[in-house]
């Protein structure tokens, strides 16, 4: 095998070599890569958490960053050779900061999960009370759920939401002046509702409690000022940079007018709570190559192309709600105010089986638990769908319509036979099938078009 004689210059370069390398020597792993990509082309994605990241995005996370080891944070180095992570850490931070509006901006979470057991670790010692939202009322894993780090680790409460589907407000209070909790975490995953973040600090501060908020499900719509935002009403903010934000998985965190606030308790402010609570804490050497490409992100995120992007979530949002209850759905909470709904699934159907059955014709969905279901998550009574990808598809609401009669008349055909076994009728499969691969093909993600 002839080695390589032309030096690498350019970013350009090395994608290229790389490129190229793959295919010629490791042709098992490239051949999955590109089955990824014509997957993700060829089906349609309701998945309410996420959404294609452009190219450029993923081209800045594959660079020479990545061979650089750079603890600490921009000018304060326990290592040399950082010039130009320096710059790109420092980018990144800016962005983020004038983004959201922040004071304080960290962005070398690996993850959103990661960044909040950061937060909880900076902010609390092990056994304190946390006060965060049910998992299967809409909260996260790291809220406090009994199967995570943070249900173990902390004695954690957890409020829900009414019948209607929204945040119980008054249990939140009464929980908080009952028990006391160090921190209340608000901010969900799977939820429709705007969340009323001055609420939760006015109830914050009668308890004595710090505030966290984390946004990884609506960072877009709250840069784009399409949901109220919480950091200069939150002490800290939390949010992940590879959901509505498009960009690569990776965690945020944020604060703004607290930042330079004492912690309750210590003599140090929030930042520089914050701060070590990155690294030393629990992380070592940043991800510097995904820091480039949440720059990259973050800096697509202040675009107007951005904020068209939010707006026909939105859109197309309202009109996926609205169909599915024409077509006689529960959806949970009677409409949304973001880009994602939580259906409830008629009795008999499941969601393990409605996910799968549309699977097979092309249609990509979570399932997920309604309320008051008691089946495990693996089965689940409800699916949450968003309109992420199809607002990149730039499938317009009239369009987004028309989707939702397609998983309409795809479930309508599926026959249940028990909670994960189910027939549906293999040329009905394919004909459906065949329909959804139009649809991806007329309406291409916009950043995977070839131009
Ligand atoms: C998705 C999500 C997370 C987790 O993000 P990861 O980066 O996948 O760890 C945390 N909190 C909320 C509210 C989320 O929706």
């Amino acid at each position: 095998m002839a080695a390589h004689t032309e030096p690498l210059r350019n970013q350009a370069d090395l994608l290229r070599r790389g490129l190229a390398d793959l295919r010629a020597q490791d042709a098992e792993l490239a051949s999955i890569l590109d089955a990824e990509v014509t997957r993700q082309h060829r089906t349609l994605s309701l998945v309410s958490s996420s959404c294609a990241a452009n190219p450029r995005i993923l081209a800045a996370s594959a660079s020479a960053l990545v061979n650089v080891t750079a603890e600490g944070t921009p000018g304060k180095r326990h290592h040399v050779g950082c010039e130009n992570v320096d710059r790109v850490e420092s980018l990144a931070i800016r962005r983020a900061r004038e983004l959201f509006g922040a004071q304080y901006a960290s962005v070398q979470s690996h993850s959103a999960s990661i960044a909040n057991y950061q937060v909880l670790g900076a902010l609390l010692e092990p056994g304190d009370t946390l006060l965060g939202m049910a998992l299967d009322h809409g909260g996260h894993l790291t809220h406090g759920s009994p199967v995570a780090f943070t249900g173990a680790n902390y004695k954690a409460i957890r409020y829900g939401t009414t019948a209607q589907g929204e945040i119980d407000y008054a249990e939140v209070r009464q929980l908080a002046l009952a028990h006391r909790p160090r921190i209340i975490i608000c901010g969900a995953t799977a939820y429709s509702r705007v969340v009323d973040f001055q609420r939760f600090r006015a109830i914050a501060d009668e308890a004595g409690a710090i505030l966290l908020a984390d946004i990884s499900y609506i960072a877009g719509l709250v840069a784009t000022g399409r949901h109220p935002s919480p950091i200069d009403v939150a002490h800290v903010t939390t949010a992940c940079t590879h959901k509505q934000l498009a960009g690569p998985r990776g965690g945020l965190i944020l604060s703004g007018r607290d930042a330079e606030t004492k912690v309750p308790g210590l003599r140090a402010t929030f930042s520089r709570v914050l701060e070590q609570a990155v690294f030393p804490k629990m992380q070592g050497a940043p991800a510097v190559n995904m820091i480039a490409a949440k720059a990259a992100a973050l800096g697509y995120a202040m675009s107007a192309d951005f904020d068209a992007y939010m707006g026909r979530i939105r859109s197309t949002a309202d009109a996926m709600a609205d169909t599915f209850m024409a077509r006689g759905y529960q959806v949970m909470g009677g409409g949304t105010e973001n880009h994602s709904i939580l259906l409830r699934l008629p009795a008999g159907m499941t969601g393990s089986i409605a996910a799968s059955a549309l699977e097979r014709c092309g249609i990509i969905v979570d399932k997920k638990r309604a309320t008051g279901e008691t089946r495990s998550s693996f089965v689940a009574n409800g699916l949450c769908l968003g309109t992420g990808s199809i607002a990149q598809r730039y499938i317009d609401a009239q369009g987004c319509a028309e989707v939702v009669d397609l998983v309409c008349r795809i479930l309508d055909q599926v026959q249940p036979l028990s909670e994960q076994k189910y027939h549906l009728e293999l040329a009905l499969q394919e004909q459906f099938r065949f329909q959804v691969e139009a649809l991806c093909a007329m309406y291409p993600i916009a950043d995977y078009r070839s131009n």
